[in-house]
Parts: C-alpha cells; sequence; structure tokens
C-alpha cells in the first residue's frame, strides 16, 4: 500500500511551526519561503498549509516555481527573487508574480518584459547589505533607482518593496545583522531621495525571526522554521515540529554468524552471532554515504545502528538483541520528529552539515505522502 522507501510530510506540523513565526513575528506578516520544492517538502501543499495557517505571502528563487504556484490555485502575493538571465520576466507578470530584481540589467529585462506584455510589473528591490551574493550593489543602486522612478511614473512597474537577506542571521549578537540593518535603512533613506517609498521592508530569515524581534520590519521571510527545524539549534527548537520523517520498509531480516562481514568491503565483522535487517534505502535515494556505520533508525520501538557501508540502495542494520520485535514490511524511520527517532541534526552533526541539507537530500525513489493539511 505505501512506498517501500517514502518522505512523510506532517501539514499540521507545517500548520503550527507557521503559527509559531506569527507569534515571534508580532506585527510583521509572514512569507512562507518554499524554494526548492519547499525544501524538498512539496511546495504546493506546503505553501497551501502555510497560507491556511496565517501566512500571508510566499517566497521562491524561481519563476517557474511561482508559475507552478499559480497554477495550483493559490492567488497570495509571490515574490521570486533569484532570477537569471533566461529569466521569463513575461511569465513572471502574466501570473501577476512580484519580481526580485537584483541588477540594473535586471531592472532593463523587466522594463522590456513590462512593454511588451503591455501591463505593470510588481518590482521588489533586492540590495546587498553585506551577504555579497545576489542584490543590488551599491554602485548599481543610485542609477536603478533613478530608472526604477520613472518607471513606476509612467506605471510601467508597481514598486512594492525592499529587502535584503543576512549573512550571519544564525549568530544573533553578532554585529554584522545590525551592520546590514543600518545598511537597508540607508538603502530605504535613498530611494525616499528618489521619491520612493517601498509598500514594504523586510529582512528576517528563520533565525533573525526568532531571534531578533528587532529585524522584523513589516514582514519575515521564514524557510527552514516552517519545516519544523530549528536555524540554530543550539538555542533549541523553539517549540517547533519537524514535518519530515524519512523512512523506509524492512525488506529481509536474517540470522548471521559471529565473524561474518556485512555489505561491501565488509567493514563491519559480526562480534556474535546475531540478526541484521535489510532496508532498500541508499544513496541514491539520499542516505549519504558517509553515514555509513555512524547512524542508526528507528525500529521495533527502539533504536538499531547501521552496520557495514551504506549501497546505492539499501543498508543494514543490526537488530542485536532486539531481532524478534522486528519483521519484513516493518517501518525503520531514518530521521523524523516522532519520539525516540534520530533527528535530521543528527545526520547534520555528522556529516558536519546543516539540517538544510539533510531534508534536501530524500530522492530517488523515495515517493512523498502527506498528512493532515487544511480541509
Ligand atoms: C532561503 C531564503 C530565506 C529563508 O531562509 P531560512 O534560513 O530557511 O529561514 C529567506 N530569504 C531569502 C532571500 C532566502 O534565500
Amino acid at each position: 500500500m505505501y512506498a517501500q522507501v517514502e518522505t512523510v510530510v506532517d501539514l499540521d506540523a507545517i500548520a503550527h511551526n507557521v503559527r509559531i513565526l506569527r507569534e515571534f513575528a508580532g506585527d510583521a506578516a509572514v512569507m512562507a519561503v518554499v524554494k526548492a520544492d519547499g525544501y524538498n517538502h512539496g511546495a504546493v501543499e506546503v505553501a497551501k498549509a502555510a497560507l491556511a495557517a496565517g501566512a500571508a505571502e510566499i517566497g521562491v528563487t524561481a519563476i517557474a516555481e511561482g508559475v507552478q504556484l499559480r497554477a495550483a490555485g493559490i492567488t497570495a502575493p509571490i515574490l521570486s527573487w533569484l532570477n537569471d538571465s533566461d529569466a521569463d520576466y513575461a511569465a513572471a507578470i502574466t501570473a501577476d508574480l512580484e519580481i526580485g530584481v537584483s541588477s540594473l540589467s535586471q531592472l532593463r529585462a523587466v522594463e522590456a518584459a513590462a512593454r511588451s506584455t503591455g501591463r505593470t510589473a510588481t518590482v521588489t528591490f533586492k540590495v546587498d547589505t553585506g551577504l555579497n551574493r545576489n542584490g543590488l550593489s551599491a554602485v548599481e543602486y543610485p542609477q536603478a533607482l533613478a530608472e526604477l522612478r520613472s518607471l513606476v511614473d509612467e506605471q510601467a512597474v508597481r514598486f512594492r518593496a525592499i529587502f535584503s537577506h543576512l549573512a550571519r542571521g544564525d549568530e544573533p549578537e553578532h554585529q554584522t545583522n545590525n551592520l546590514q540593518r543600518d545598511r537597508l535603512l540607508e538603502a530605504i533613506a535613498t530611494a525616499k531621495e528618489h521619491g520612493l517609498e517601498p509598500e514594504l521592508v523586510h529582512l528576517a530569515n528563520s533565525p533573525a525571526t526568532l531571534t531578533r524581534p528587532d529585524l522584523a520590519f513589516d514582514l519575515v521571510r521564514p524557510g527552514i522554521a516552517m519545516y519544523g527545524l530549528s536555524p540554530v539549534p543550539e538555542l533549541g527548537d523553539f517549540g517547533l515540529r519537524p514535518a519530515m520523517t524519512f523512512q523506509a520498509r524492512v525488506v529481509q531480516v536474517k540470522r548471521i554468524a559471529a565473524g561474518e562481514g556485512v555489505s561491501y568491503g565488509h567493514t563491519w565483522i559480526a562480534p556474535r552471532d546475531t540478526t541484521i535487517a535489510l532496508i532498500p534505502a541508499g544513496y541514491a535515494d539520499g542516505v549519504f554515504r558517509p553515514l555509513s556505520g555512524r547512524f542508526e533508525v528507528w525500529l521495533g520501538g527502539a533504536r538499531h545502528p547501521n552496520v557495514g557501508r551504506v549501497c546505492m540502495d539499501q543498508f543494514v542494520v543490526d537488530l542485536g538483541d532486539n531481532a524478534a520485535n522486528v519483521q519484513e514490511g516493518d517501518v525503520a524511520v531514518m530521521f523524523g520528529g516522532e519520539a525516540g527517532a534520530p533527528r535530521a541534526e543528527d545526520w547534520a552533526a555528522r556529516l558536519d552539515t546543516l539540517n538544510y541539507e539533510v531534508v534536501c537530500s530524500p530522492r530517488g525513489r523515495a515517493a512523498r505522502r502527506y498528512l493532515g493539511g487544511p480541509r
């Protein structure tokens, strides 16, 4: 009935997390960030659950993602902010997407699309306040404002917002956060000198939403926290609930004798007669091979260690004395929010990476299934 390997996404957890984020946001609105197919949770379903729970807007990185959300019936404001040189601004304007502009050349391409479609483009300026990634540079900014001003005057463009992105939001006390706030305030002042008043200003990502209420401005843009993962694990879980569970069904249970090696290279030798279970998920499905021998699954009411190497589409766990509680078809949880189960953070710590990368990993045969959601 269910897939052998699956991610189960709990949309009620998404709704719970949005409600928590709304509390932290105070008077600011919440933009639910669903780039990268909703951090691999499913952009359409997550966006619908987040909007039903009180998020006001949706954020994506690519116009195609926004168009997909419109096609799924989402009518809330959608901002797309990582537009490349192939970006189809005409499609964005037609789908009523708000276009994040990070350079003069992008502004001119949006202008051309507004003229060719004969419709007003909604533009948001992304200003670079110190991340030094995408965003208008201080060099281009005055010229961009001058051109924006005339586009607004002739109603080719509606100027919606100014925003920026933090480099060190996960270090709440770091002075860079203050520096970026100050530069954003300067950018707003400069826009006003050009007669341009944004309808909205925004800066905060998940960590800033949860730890720096002074940076909330008019809107916050949480991503990872909405999926229930802490953006600053050292500071706790903020009451968030992980929405994703990555699990697979045991395909085989067998006895092996002491001294037998398991999986390629026999990197693990059974120290005693034991029982092993075969799990049909491997690195092609998002179980990182460097985790070999370094992670556990929740199976039969207990944690069991992976033994031997993770292969392309399977790995083995040692059941030890708990074999009687496990049979073919049982679900082994690799990570998730269930009590007792390993967490995405456990993988992240062993892999020297972030929970963000861990939830983006399930793929291949991993099917997605949803629980709960707006009714
Ligand atoms: C990804 C992203 C976010 C969300 O970041 P989280 O750390 O997941 O909350 C917010 N704003 C921008 C510009 C982003 O690219």
